[in-house]
This record gives C-alpha cells, sequence and structure tokens, in this order.
C-alpha cells in the first residue's frame, strides 16, 4: 500500500466500553466546498473519552475517526472555494453538516441547529493525517501561532460562550466554577479576563487539575466552596459556571448562588437528578445552558490565544504521536493530566 494515500487513524467503532482502535483509512476525497486538511495537531476532548468509555448521550455515527479540536494546512481546495488556498494555517470549526435553510443557521447561531453534526461523532474527525473540511468552517491563525496550541481554539470558545456569551459577568463578581476539567479551568481563565475573582471546585483526586487552575489565578476548593461563596456578604457568588459533567452539582449550584445570581451549565451529564428546584424559584435566579460556539467566538479566542492573554500551553499536559493515542487517552481520563495532544 502506497503511504500518499492511506494513513492510521484513531477510529470508535462500536457503541461499547473500549471500542477505539489504529485502523487505517484512506484519504478523503473532497466536495466542491471543502478543503483537505493535513492535520498538524488534534486535542483530545472529554467527549473522546466519553465515546471510548461508551457513556456518551450523543448519537455516533459508526464506525467514526474520533477528534473535532484541531488545526493544519489547506492541502487541496474544492472547485467552489475561493477564499483560501493551499499552505494556509487554519483551525476548524466543529460543526461539519449544518441545515443551510434552519432560522437558527441563517440568524448565524449554526451551532443550535438539531441537524448540526459535528466531527469525531457525526463524521470523520481529524485524530489522523487528513480530515476533509468544509471551508466555512475555517478560520486563519497567524503564523507566529503554533499548531499545538491552536488546536485548543475550539475547547477554549465552549469556555468563551459560557462565560462572555452566557453569562453576564462584570469586573469584581465572584464566580464560582463547579469542576477542574479543561473547560471548567478555561471557563476560570475567562471569567479572569472578564475581571471577575474566581474560585474552582473539585475533589481530593483532583489535586493536580486544581493546581493547574490556580496557575490562571483561580482559587482552588477540594469538596466544599460554601465558604468562599459566602464570604463577602453571606449571600453567596454572582455566577456558577457548572463545568462539572454532572446533573447533581445543579444543587450545589442553587446553594451556594446569590439571590439575582445566575447559573450557567456547560458541563454534561446523562444522569437525571432528584431535588426540588424551589431555591431557582425563590431566589430568583437565572439558569441557562451554554452549547458549542460560533463564527464570531472563534474570532475572539484566536485572538486571545494568540496575543498571550490566554495561555492554552499551562493545560496541555504532552503531545503524543496518534500511534500512543491510548496512553494519551488515559493519562487525561485519570485526571493525571488536563488536556492531551496528539500529533498525526
Ligand atoms: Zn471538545
Amino acid at each position: 500500500m502506497s503511504t500518499n494515500k492511506y494513513s492510521a487513524a484513531v477510529v470508535n467503532y462500536a457503541p461499547v466500553k473500549g471500542a477505539v482502535e489504529l485502523r487505517e483509512i484512506t484519504k478523503p476525497e473532497i466536495g466542491e466546498q471543502d478543503v483537505l486538511l493535513e492535520v498538524a495537531n488534534v486535542g483530545v476532548c472529554g467527549s473522546d473519552l466519553h465515546q471510548w468509555t461508551a457513556d456518551h448521550s450523543w448519537q455516533v455515527n459508526y464506525p467514526v475517526v474520533l477528534g473535532h479540536e484541531f488545526g493544519g494546512v489547506v492541502i487541496e481546495t474544492g472547485k467552489a472555494v475561493t477564499e483560501w488556498k493551499l499552505g494556509d494555517r487554519v483551525v476548524s470549526e466543529t460543526a461539519a453538516i449544518i441545515n443551510p435553510n434552519n432560522p437558527l443557521t441563517k440568524a448565524g447561531f449554526y451551532n443550535l441547529d438539531p441537524d448540526r453534526k459535528g466531527f469525531g461523532y457525526g463524521v470523520n474527525g481529524a485524530m489522523t493525517k487528513w480530515v476533509r473540511v468544509p471551508a466555512r468552517c475555517l478560520h486563519r491563525i497567524p503564523d507566529h501561532l503554533a499548531f499545538e496550541e491552536a488546536c485548543l481554539t475550539e475547547p477554549c470558545s465552549v469556555a468563551y460562550n459560557a462565560v462572555v456569551g452566557n453569562s453576564v459577568i462584570h469586573p469584581g463578581d465572584r464566580v464560582l466554577v463547579l469542576g477542574p476539567g479543561t473547560i471548567g479551568i478555561l471557563c476560570g481563565a475567562i471569567a479572569r479576563l472578564c475581571g471577575a475573582e474566581v474560585a474552582i471546585l473539585g475533589l481530593e483526586a483532583d489535586k493536580h487539575r486544581l493546581a493547574i487552575a490556580k496557575s490562571y489565578g483561580c482559587e482552588p476548593l477540594i469538596a466544599d466552596a460554601k465558604d468562599w461563596a459566602m464570604d463577602r456578604d453571606r449571600l453567596g457568588a454572582d455566577c456558577i459556571i457548572d463545568a462539572s459533567g454532572s446533573s447533581a452539582t445543579l444543587k450545589i449550584a442553587l446553594d451556594l448562588v446569590r439571590p439575582m445570581g445566575q447559573i450557567t451549565k456547560v458541563g454534561w451529564g446523562r444522569q437525571p437528578f432528584g431535588f426540588s428546584l424551589d431555591p431557582l424559584v425563590q431566589k430568583n435566579i437565572t439558569l441557562r445552558g451554554s452549547f458549542s460556539h460560533h463564527w464570531t467566538i472563534w474570532e475572539k479566542v484566536i485572538e486571545l490565544i494568540s496575543s498571550g492573554r490566554l495561555d492554552v500551553k499551562l493545560i496541555t499536559g504532552g503531545i503524543w504521536p496518534i500511534s500512543e493515542w491510548k496512553e494519551a487517552f488515559e493519562k487525561m481520563h485519570s485526571g493525571e493530566i488536563v488536556k492531551s495532544v496528539l500529533k498525526p
């Protein structure tokens, strides 16, 4: 087999635990509106881990190449693509398939189009050498910005949307983040950029990850956030960002948010919860979900990363070749590191 037609890919092949393996796949054909990217780096996301352990709550189009946090170089352009040329350095958004006629898409909120399908579950993702990408997904990155940083534009955009798009944070506010995973830590970092005082709540086992949260100027808290949340005037935190990946933590958020405060939920957790929502009413709380991101957010985040104001190097625990995907997944899954990055 010729090496310029096949490449190794991290493939998720069935809805059972551990159904991920390295497979040879053929170079994708591109359509008129697409480009072919040679992948430079791809971040491992919590959702890749969830598909690996088969405890995800979304529909997966098996078999599928994992990976939706990526950047690379344009090596082919479709006939109708005029704005990109070979050699362009880019990162790609995740909404690989959208319905252009959906009213939300027309309004620019294609991330909320119910027909949207993303890389790594709906279509083949980027944990391989080449990935086919619709040209509308691309964003140019500055020459000085390394791909191993640029590939983390996606999780930063998730956090930016939760903190800036779907919460209202003023300088001097107290923001409590639940869950010191990638998204939680990045939410904390962005809330700091907004001028808030920030604490991040984790468990004893999260010590490593909480230390990284501290390097972003967030106060690490283990197991209990009540004293911190009530510290100023006994009323609670202005905003709680729930990035914990559990439904049950909403109870902590309801307890620790101040009257008239906000709770923004960005972490997934498919277990139902069993407690009263009365505090939501009594405290007049704004509870909001935050999902994904869109064009404008990506441009802002690329600016923050490339100017150095948002340093993603702090969360990156290492870079592994694609062939060692399993070690990269395991280190992240165990919480030993916050973020793994792969290199095809
Ligand atoms: Zn992700």
